[in-house]
């Protein structure tokens, strides 16, 4: 296996590789950085995850290391979609350069003008930005970008889907003709296809994983969800998404939850909030220090569940994401690619579940056709008797009382029927069985499948998993094992009665 001392990087960026703990390069590095020190163009295809931010900073640093810094020509450029994957990458690179004396700018939107004219204006070795910044920059005549020998095109098929491809193309052609491009993309469009070939000269091709696939190290799963009446049907999904936090218990140690719409984002965010979730909302609306805000949050694990648009999170770094909750299915398959790369980053476990109503069932076909593999089809964790959560305030109030509805008994049992394996695998995880639970708990019935009653203690509810339920038995319903499981919600929601869950 190739080691970082095997690459030729400068011994000060081994250092720093060593310091943040990397012991072997992951196959990106080990296939981009020899080519890219020796000064060739690089294609890389990578998603999200798999090092590739350092598979390009690393060799930029080494090669950067032999040269000097000039008043506004910096000598390396980074484009990035997004300010939250600039700021990333200048981060990174902060890490990895930690021992030598090259200097960074960070042009992104949100910062002011002055601040990053002053640095450029000194001389950067490197510049991250965004495209759109960036321009900016260069016709106020600030920036100059001939002395640029080395540029890199992060996350290329993002740009595409934000219409920068034509910034791109004009960047390119700022830059001098002999610059070396390291060029990523986790999936190749044919758009992106015809940018390589104008712009790249006989690259050297990696591909880390199959064009849109998703991490192998990733659990995945897809709730079918119907509401029982239309107009109920954004409170139930929410409360569907509570019932799934919930049912992953202790192994959902934080989550990024997606939705399609901005608008959606900031509902969802607040309706987890008033459910006493820790939940904060993250999309291209809010103001750049709020973004900061609560991306720093996120990262130190202050914030334990980000809802964020497809936008904003582009790019996040956060290695330790334990879970991907899709509220919807997004409507750009590709994009699944990308939020579910959000966890199982850099080799560790994740867990990816989406809720695709019938309206999304297109979009889902989508998905399974890109990813190539069908998305095991996991029960509702309340089972058969999902009741609205977010009911008017009226019927919540008679909740216990009244038998509840039977709404997904025989779709569960269909698709059970179905997808054999994905039932065996519940019949493992299965929780045990209701009838002991707790009156005042007023829990739901037993769903579909049940495991014998333990001896032990009554556990107050089942969880009724049709897929991966690590979470230990009855933990759903507790929330008070992990530090961000909500406080108890009678003490929110007197007049109704009972513990909302979630
Ligand atoms: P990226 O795909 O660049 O966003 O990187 C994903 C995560 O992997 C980041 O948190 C990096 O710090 C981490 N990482 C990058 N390279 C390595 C490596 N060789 N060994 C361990 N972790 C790494």
């Amino acid at each position: 296996m190739t080691q970082f001392n095997d690459l030729n990087l400068d011994p000060k960026v081994l250092k720093a590789i060593a310091e943040a703990g990397y012991e072997t390069p992951t196959p990106i590095q080990a296939g981009a950085i020899p080519p890219a020190l020796e000064g060739r163009d690089v294609l890389g295809i990578a998603q999200t995850g798999t090092g590739k931010t350092a598979s390009f900073t690393l060799p930029m640093i080494t090669l950067l290391g032999r040269g000097r810094a000039r008043a506004r020509m910096p000598r390396s450029l980074v484009l990035c979609p997004t300010r939250e994957l600039a700021a990333q990458v200048a981060e990174n690179f902060d890490t990895y350069a930690k021992h030598t004396k090259l200097t960074k700018a960070l042009l992104i939107g949100g910062v002011s003008f002055k601040e990053q004219d002053a640095l450029i204006d000194k001389g950067v070795d490197v510049l991250i930005a965004t495209p759109g910044r960036l321009l900016d920059h260069f016709e106020r005549g600030k920036l100059l970008l001939t002395g640029v020998q080395i540029m890199v095109v992060d996350e290329a098929d993002r740009m595409l889907d934000m219409g920068f491809i034509p910034d791109i193309e004009r960047i390119f052609g700022l830059t001098p003709f002999t610059r070396q491009t390291l060029f990523f993309s986790a999936t190749m469009a044919p758009e992106i296809e015809r940018i390589t070939n104008t712009f790249l000269s006989n690259p050297e091709k990696i591909e880390v994983a199959r064009a849109a696939t998703t991490g192998e190290n990733i659990k995945q799963g897809v709730v079918m969800f119907r509401a029982s009446r239309k107009d109920r049907e954004a409170g139930e999904k929410r409360d569907l998404l509570r019932r799934l936090i919930d049912a992953e218990g202790d192994t959902c140690t934080n989550a990024i939850i997606f939705c399609n719409r901005k608008m959606d984002v900031d509902v969802v965010a607040k309706s987890l909030k008033k459910h006493g979730y820790d939940a904060e909302p993250i999309h291209g609306d809010l103001d750049q220090s709020q973004r900061t805000r609560t991306l720093d949050g996120f990262r130190a694990g202050d914030v334990k569940i980000l809802v964020a648009s497809d936008v904003a999170a582009r790019g996040l770094d956060v290695p330790a994401v334990s879970h991907v909750f899709n509220f919807d299915v997004p409507s750009h398959a590709e994009d699944y690619v990308h939020r579910i790369g959000r966890t199982g980053r850099a080799g560790r476990k994740g867990t990816a579940i989406m809720i695709c109503n019938p309206r999304d069932e297109k979009n889902l076909e989508d998905v399974e056709r890109l990813v190539q593999n069908p998305i095991p089809r996991l029960d509702d964790p309340k089972g058969a008797n999902a009741a609205p959560a977010e009911a008017p305030a009226a019927e919540a109030a008679n909740e216990e009382e009244r038998p509840r509805r039977t709404r997904t008994r025989s779709r569960s049992r269909t698709r059970d029927e179905a997808k054999p394996a994905v039932k065996a695998e519940a019949q493992e995880t299965t929780a045990p069985k209701a009838e002991a639970a707790p009156k005042a708990e007023a829990k739901p019935a037993p769903a579909t499948e049940t495991k014998p009653e333990p001896k032990a203690e009554p556990k107050p509810d089942p969880t009724t998993r049709g897929g991966f339920g690590d979470a230990a038995p009855g933990v759903a319903w507790r929330k008070r094992s992990g530090p961000w499981w909500p406080r108890p919600a009678q003490k929110r929601h007197p007049r109704r009665g009972h513990r909302r869950h979630g």
